[in-house]
């Protein structure tokens, strides 16, 4: 190019293959503003590439924030505790606690049983207090039915075991060691409990069972012995008449005879005793269910 200072400039166009050329006449305003073209497209171009690359590098950025809130999401989402179990229906409560406290009461009857040298019985397998497994599986009317069983074993037991009061009146000697009344000064071991009373007064036996022995019985003049389940045996001595005959099955309360001051006796009142397993044991155990 060749430049005039006309104003027009000369562009020679040259076609190597045919070593033609042509030539055009251009205002040379036009070729400088074609330079302004160019630097501006490039401009252009450059600017475009930037912020596409700006672009770009923040849209890696926020996808790296959204890694990291969806990793803090499960974070937290791990953190919370479990939802805690639903709560029983309230029925189904209350009958779990009403099994509960009947459980809980014949573990005392059964601790009292045991006092009384009886062996008691066994309520683990209902599992009202949740000691046993097996026991979730029984359904309430199961359940229900092992306690009625446990009940009607508790009332034989009960019915079957000295208890109570041959004659409801103040003590008048104890069980144990004590001065011999016939002989001041020596020491003699009384078996039983005397009970204060007057001749004629009644002398009931104090559980169910069967009548082994009625008449005299050395130093307990006329006495009943009645046999009862679990080797129980209560004696009733010094009585002035007797009610009842051998191989009699008597019941808790009845009256078997009449207080008196028959065999070694100072005078009227009734000589009790309890044996268990043939030896007297201490009455006084067998008076209340509370000792
Ligand atoms: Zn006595």
């Amino acid at each position: 190019m060749k430049f005039k200072p006309s104003g027009i400039s000369t562009v020679i166009i040259v076609d190597k293959t045919k070593g033609a050329s042509k030539t055009l006449q251009v205002k040379t305003k036009h070729i400088s503003r074609f330079k302004h073209y160019v630097v501006s497209v490039l401009g252009l171009i450059v600017i475009l590439s930037g912020t596409i690359f700006y672009l770009n590098s923040q849209n890696k950025q926020q996808e790296i924030e959204k890694a990291q809130l969806q990793a803090q999401i499960t974070k937290l989402k791990n953190a919370i505790p479990p939802p805690v179990p639903a709560v029983k229906a309230p029925a189904e409560n209350k009958a779990q606690t009403y099994i509960q406290e009947i459980e809980g009461k014949l573990q005392t009857i059964n601790s009292y049983l045991r006092k009384r040298g009886l062996k008691g019985f066994s309520t683990k397998s209902v599992g009202g207090n949740g000691g046993d497994v097996e026991a979730s599986k029984l359904s309430d009317e199961e359940k229900y039915s092992l306690y009625d069983d446990y009940l009607s074993r508790f009332l034989t037991a009960v019915a079957f075991t000295p208890m109570g009061y041959p004659r409801i009146s103040s003590l008048t000697s104890y069980f144990g060691y004590r001065s011999d009344p016939f002989d001041a000064g020596h020491a003699e071991f009384h078996p039983g409990i005397d009970f204060k009373g007057e001749r004629g007064d009644a002398a009931k036996c104090t559980a169910n069972g069967k009548v082994v022995f009625t008449g005299w019985f050395g130093g307990y003049g006329n006495c009943v012995r009645i046999q009862h389940k679990n080797n129980f045996e209560t004696l009733y001595g010094h009585l002035s008449k007797i009610v009842v005959k051998v191989g009699q099955e008597v019941i808790a309360g009845e009256k078997i005879g009449e207080i008196g001051s028959t065999g070694r006796s100072t005078g009227n009142h009734l000589h009790y005793e309890v044996r268990k397993n043939g030896k007297p044991v201490n009455p006084i155990s067998y008076l209340s269910l509370n000792n």
